[in-house]
């Protein structure tokens, strides 16, 4: 009877490894089902990032140039053929420059939601974007379904 004691002591003793091992097992099956590689997904960020930075920089060349060309041509645009053409590829460079431009801010933006956490989450129905999609599209803030419905 005396030695019931020391017995109800290994028990607890015992009881401890499993438990612990249970919850570090959970904790581990958590971690591999969350949503994106946040590694991955800086991966693809930093390396479209470089790819616009240098559009710009190309694009805000070919801008200079071409507005700096039309200063020989000058103010006949209207009956100079030259002159439209190139005030047409100033524009369309111009539309291109902000393009890349406005695809910077996006990718910082994104650089922010993977800081925030909400990186690779649909901002309009909360759902996961699909990994492919990210992809193609590190910076995307919709699914697939959701950027198709444009209202
Ligand atoms: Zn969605």
């Amino acid at each position: 009877m005396g030695d019931l004691g020391p017995d109800g002591g290994n028990g607890r003793v015992g009881g401890a490894g499993p438990v612990t091992n249970a919850i570090l097992s959970v904790g581990a099956g958590t971690l591999a089902c969350m949503t994106v590689d946040l590694a991955v997904a800086r991966t693809r960020l930093a390396d479209a990032r470089t790819e616009a930075t240098a559009r710009v920089v190309s694009l805000e060349d070919q801008h200079r140039a071409i507005v700096e060309g039309s200063r020989w041509t000058t103010d006949d645009d209207e009956h100079d053929p030259e002159g439209s053409t190139i005030a047409f590829e100033r524009a369309a460079v111009a539309s291109m420059l902000r393009d890349a431009r406005q695809e910077l801010r996006e990718l910082d933006e994104a650089q922010a939601r993977i800081d925030a956490g909400t990186y690779g989450m649909c901002e309009k129905c909360g759902r996961e974007i699909a990994d492919a999609r990210l992809d193609a599209l590190p910076a995307a803030r919709r699914c697939i379904e959701c950027n198709s419905v444009r209202r």
